[in-house]
């Protein structure tokens, strides 16, 4: 499949045309990438990659709607045939747009609709898109959103501590460099050699507009931008962090009004505030001739990082790998090497030559932490078009689930034990006792049952599921982790590093032991039927439970296809009761999310 990207700004479009192989791997390459900036009296400045050709220089565009209408003459003259579709980046796709998305009218008002919440980018992403149905009226027009990356992330994240009334009004975070932390972190996965639903990876994109991202398991956990592109680092003429304190300060003292404050930290803070340039060449210039406001600004940036590092790698609890990316990121050793020295004490050290000879070409993703760094570190080119170019393809080329209904089952709260923790707790040589089948072929539930102890409460006659596992794993609901008084993690089964630990009590004695999770819901499928609905195991799907005014539609719901498994959706009784679900209900695989795991 061939896809055109744009990449549209306030000032620059950047662009290009990729190819995605069918069938295994799906390696998608870059032909042609080129770039419109810098428009000024009827021209402006472009660049153009084609294979080994390179050009530049000024061309006669006036704007961006220009530069794009001159496309199509621009790809005759290279030979580019057979586009297939047209993505676009878009900043702000607020809380609805999970996955890449067909950009229809629709669509395309409700993007209108958040330009408030991203005023620097949405109307320029807009316009591309606009232009771009005029120019390409038979190609779909795909959107893949900076936010989408973070929906994944709990509310425990995404909620602003302020009145109800200002959370029922949309006020709540985003994040935003979705596409650049997926695709870095999957870069750095691969480049370690370990896969990405394995690791703990804190992303740091430094460009002009500049934010860390902590992805846990794969999944984005937390990012520094919010509800705009404000929060958080400092960046080229961005403050970041700013006590909200700070607008009726401002306005008492100097008489600004919102507009002004919302302006000058915008487009008059960052770098820029601090020392005139936004530009961190010229900044990091400075500061090495004496210049003391240039030297406090670098200190002051490489500070902001360094802490947002340290906290997501306690919000993770741990962190293996750190990624630098961005203008500043991957070409500045010196800010690299800022951040990192004061991060020793959690196990991760820069060493001086690797870091000071970082070479990218050809998507390399050198690591340049020192020999017994426990946590690695990385830099790589962020490549968002390439992102998006996959996600377009993997979003046209996703299978069209048919509709089979399938059985809802509801689990209650219940333990898998291994072989030591049913020792310690029923004593040795002890077997448990077959009560019933489980629907699951292999699988039953025993006689005996446990008691769960947690610093707030217990809970009594837990069910234990047989046979022994490995590990011993303990699934509560979210009410009963309130019960227990602990913060128990979203998890697949099997998912257990770094989940916390329960007392367990049985008639021979007590343990404590890691392993308490709330189930991710799934659906085991058998093969046959996971054929037949076009699916594939680890895929993400959206079921529909119910019909008319009460159909619930459930997300982020794993496939799990396993030989001989009974295709049955598993939720817990959280998840029933606010659905009002009762026994031999059905549900109905309506939307593949392709987002998160085809590409
Ligand atoms: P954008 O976010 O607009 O894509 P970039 O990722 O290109 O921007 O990052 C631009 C920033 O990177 C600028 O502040 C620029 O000064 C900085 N930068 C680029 N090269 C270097 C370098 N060699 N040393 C320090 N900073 C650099």
């Amino acid at each position: 499949m061939r896809i055109l990207v744009f990449n549209a700004g306030s000032s620059s479009l950047k662009f290009g045309v990729f190819d995605r192989a069918r069938g295994a791997g799906h390696e998608t390459t870059q032909i042609l990438k080129g770039s419109f900036e810098r428009f000024r009296d009827g021209a402006c400045a472009y660049s153009l990659e084609v294979g080994s050709h390179t050009e530049g220089g000024q061309i006669d565009h006036a704007d961006i709607a220009a530069a794009i209408e001159a496309v199509p003459q621009l790809l005759a003259d290279h030979d580019i045939k057979g586009i297939e579709a047209v993505g676009h980046r878009i900043a702000h796709g607020g809380p609805d747009f999970a996955a890449p998305a067909t950009l229809d009218g629709p669509a395309l008002a409700k993007v209108e609709a958040l330009t408030p919440l991203a005023p620097l980018h949405n109307p320029a992403n807009l316009q591309a898109v606009r232009v771009a149905r005029r120019v390409w009226p038979d190609l779909p027009q795909v959107g893949v959103f900076d936010t989408s990356f973070h929906l994944s992330n709990p509310p425990r994240v995404h909620t602003y501590a302020v009145p109800q009334a200002w959370r029922d009004a949309g006020l709540r975070r985003f994040g935003f460099h979705g596409t650049s932390h997926k695709y870095v972190a999957e870069r750095a996965a691969e480049a370690l050699g370990r896969p990405l639903a394995e690791l703990k990876i804190i992303s740091v994109h430094l460009g002009n507009g500049a934010s860390v991202c902590a992805i846990s398991l794969g999944k984005s956990l937390e990012s520094s931008m919010g509800l705009t592109p404000l929060e958080g680092l400092v960046m080229g003429t961005r403050s970041g962090d700013v006590d909200p304190g700070a607008f009726g300060y401002l306005n008492r003292q100097l008489g600004l009004s919102i507009a002004e404050i919302e302006e000058a930290l915008n487009k008059d803070s960052g770098l820029k505030g601090l020392t005139g340039s936004a530009d961190m060449r010229d900044v990091e210039e400075r500061a090495a001739q004496g210049d003391p406001a240039a030297q406090m600004a670098i200190n002051l940036y490489a500070h902001r990082v360094r802490k947002y590092i340290g906290a997501y790698a306690a919000g993770m609890g741990g962190v293996d790998a750190v990624v630098f990316t961005g203008g500043i990121g991957e070409n500045s050793p010196s800010m690299r090497r800022r951040i990192c020295d004061g991060l020793d004490f959690m196990g991760l050290h820069v060493d001086f030559d690797r870091n000071q000879q970082v070479r990218l070409k050809d998507r390399a993703a050198p690591q340049i932490q020192s020999y017994g760094s426990r946590v690695a570190v990385l830099v790589t080119e962020t490549a968002e078009q390439l992102q998006i170019a996959r996600e377009v393809a993997a979003y046209l080329d996703r299978p069209m689930a048919r509709a089979v209904p399938i059985p809802v089952a509801v689990s209650g709260r219940h333990v898998h034990l291994a072989e030591d923790s049913l020792k310690a707790l029923f004593g040795p040589g002890y077997e448990l006792t077959v009560k019933k089948p489980l629907r699951q072929p292999g699988n039953w539930a025993a006689e005996e049952r446990v008691t769960l102890v947690g610093p707030k409460g217990q809970i009594e006659h837990v069910a234990i599921l047989g046979p022994l596992r490995k590990r011993t794993q303990i699934e509560v609901s979210r009410t009963d982790s309130f019960a227990l008084g602990i913060d128990v993690p979203v998890r697949d089964s099997g998912q257990l590093d770094g989940t916390p630990k329960i007392r367990l009590v049985g008639p021979h004695g007590q343990i404590d032991t890691d392993g308490l999770i709330v189930a991710s819901r799934h659906v085991h499928m058998h093969p046959d039927d996971a054929a037949a609905m076009g699916l594939e195991d680890g895929q993400n799907v959206a079921v529909r439970i119910g019909q008319g005014d009460r159909a619930l539609t459930f997300g982020h719901t794993l496939i799990r296809v396993q030989p001989n498994a009974f295709t049955e959706m598993h939720i817990d009784t959280d998840e029933a009761n606010a659905a009002g679900i009762g026994p031999d209900w059905e549900g109905e695989v309506i939307d593949l999310e392709a987002h998160l795991d085809a590409v």
